[in-house]
């Protein structure tokens, strides 16, 4: 297998001065003689991930110049895989970078901390503050990366990640979470901040900086109002929408209570209609039409309306004469004499409520005791009223044979 490394970095394997080949001979060459002038050395690097061991500049003329391990690349897995190579580097790079930029404002630095729970890139010491920057420039999950921030969130007073664009979708999670995220450039060495509705607005890092308050870039103070605009709006929006829910939840509740009370007012119509017409004779024979029934109208009436519709009642008597109605107050008399009329004369059954003749309620009883004793009519209850039948008659004889 060919070895392609182009990058290392100088001095130390555990450092961080990055080292980038030239990709042609002459530039290669040239990098070749300063490092000797300089009495300096090239390093795989184990915080890229490397092996740690000792690298040279192969500049032959056929091939393209690399970094060749100078005893035998064996099982380092940068010198296997360029791309891991690459990465590990870019990461080095980043740190390097930001490093150069913090120590330029007067910031203490260190690389790669360990803390309690993990390791940061960059622990910052701001007088007695600490901010932890997080280099994020390969795609990390959800889980991982709030179990990560929490972890720095303990260990620092204020933390800043800085995605590259191999973690965009872990940027666009920040920035839904806290409204913005920070970019990260690294080749042309730019920041930018991004907030949902600007999009990302770049500048350079030098224009950037960290103090007391935080990170800071010149983009940010806009993403920041245009995020708290954008809270606003969603805010103002949800009390609309929470006032048009309520109103629609009140009319519902209205229209729910007029469909009830229009309920309630029909069943008491049905009611009303229903006692009437239990207050009416149900049927009746007609005398003359062979026995037909027919349903009786405008009940209860007065012994004068009575009377007035049957005037054959006054002179009429029953064959066993008045005598039963002795225990009728005299001024329950007469209507005693035209119930008697109608019970013999008239009808066959009814509700025993068609004798509440006005006037006379309280001695109903007394009648149709008097009634009763002398074998003129016998109640039975049906379907829940006391109803009164002729001996004899056809209702009283359908219901001797059921
Ligand atoms: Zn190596």
């Amino acid at each position: 297998m060919v070895d392609e490394l182009r990058l290392a970095v100088r001095n130390d394997a555990d450092g961080d001065r990055v080292f980038r080949l030239s990709a042609d001979r002459a530039g290669a060459l040239r990098s070749k003689d300063e490092l000797r002038s300089q009495g300096t050395h090239l390093w795989c690097s184990r915080q890229a991930g490397g092996c740690g061991g000792r690298l040279q500049i192969n500049a032959g003329e056929v091939v393209r110049p690399y970094l060749k391990h100078t005893t035998g690349a064996g099982s380092c897995a940068l010198a296997a895989d360029i791309t891991r190579a690459e990465h590990g580097y870019e990461h080095l790079l980043v740190q390097h970078t930001l490093r150069s930029w913090l120590e330029d404002q007067g910031l203490s630095v260190v690389l790669e901390k360990t803390i309690h729970g993990g390791r940061v890139d960059l622990l910052v010491r701001i007088e007695e503050l600490t901010h932890v920057l997080e280099v994020q420039l390969t795609p990390i999950s959800n889980e991982r990366w709030q179990a990560r921030d929490a972890v720095y969130r303990h260990a620092a007073h204020d933390v800043t990640w800085l995605y590259g664009p191999r973690a965009e979708s872990a940027a666009a999670r920040e920035q839904a979470l806290r409204g913005v995220a920070v970019h990260l450039d690294h080749h042309q060495e730019r920041i930018g901040i991004a907030e949902a509705s600007t999009g990302t607005s770049w500048s350079p890092l030098s224009a950037c900086r960290l103090d007391r308050r935080g990170f800071w870039t010149p983009g940010l103070d806009a993403a920041i109002a245009a995020h708290e605009a954008a809270q606003r709006k969603e805010l103002a929006d949800r009390h609309v929408r929470e006032a048009k829910e309520l109103q629609a939840r009140l009319e519902a509740a209205a229209a729910r209570r007029r469909d009830e009370e229009q309920r309630a007012a029909e069943d008491r119509r049905i009611q009303e209609r229903a006692a009437t017409v239990a207050a009416r004779p149900v049927e009746t024979l007609v005398p003359g039409l062979g026995g037909l029934l027919l349903p009786l109208e405008g009940y209860p009436r007065s012994l004068a309306q009575w009377v007035s519709a049957h005037p054959d009642a006054s002179g009429w008597a029953p064959p066993q004469g008045w005598a039963f109605l002795y225990d009728v107050p005299d001024d329950a008399t007469n209507a005693a004499k035209f119930v008697t009329y109608l019970v013999t004369k008239i009808y066959g059954s009814g509700p025993v409520t068609m004798f509440a003749i006005p006037g006379i309620h309280e001695h109903l009883d007394h009648i149709v005791d008097a009634l009763q004793a002398v074998g003129l009519i016998h109640l039975r209850e049906h379907g829940g009223t006391m109803r009164w039948e002729r001996p004899g008659s056809a209702m009283s004889l359908r219901a001797d044979l059921s």
